[in-house]
């Protein structure tokens, strides 16, 4: 009896999102040396998520910034505890 394994095509999005590990990894990794398809669509997916991570990315008030340069650890400047 055979172990049940996913469809390769399928997992693109768990790839480009880092979550595939052992056989499943190995599996699809081979799978893309030869599917220009999942190639193109882990690439896409990988940009996407880079892009909303740079969109979702929030500057720190300036006064975080300036204390943690000046204790060299970052702290509030109201209440000075730990950021
Ligand atoms: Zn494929």
């Amino acid at each position: 009896m055979s172990e049940w394994q996913p469809e390769p095509h399928t997992l693109g999005g768990a790839h480009a999102m880092d979550a595939l590990e052992g056989q499943d990894r190995t599996r699809f990794e081979r799978h893309l040396e030869r599917c220009e398809e999942c190639t193109r669509e882990v690439a896409g997916l990988r940009e996407a998520s880079a892009r909303l991570a740079a969109a979702a990315a929030a500057q720190p008030p300036a006064a975080l910034i300036w204390n943690a340069a000046w204790t060299g650890a970052p702290r509030c400047c109201r209440c000075r505890a730990a950021a």
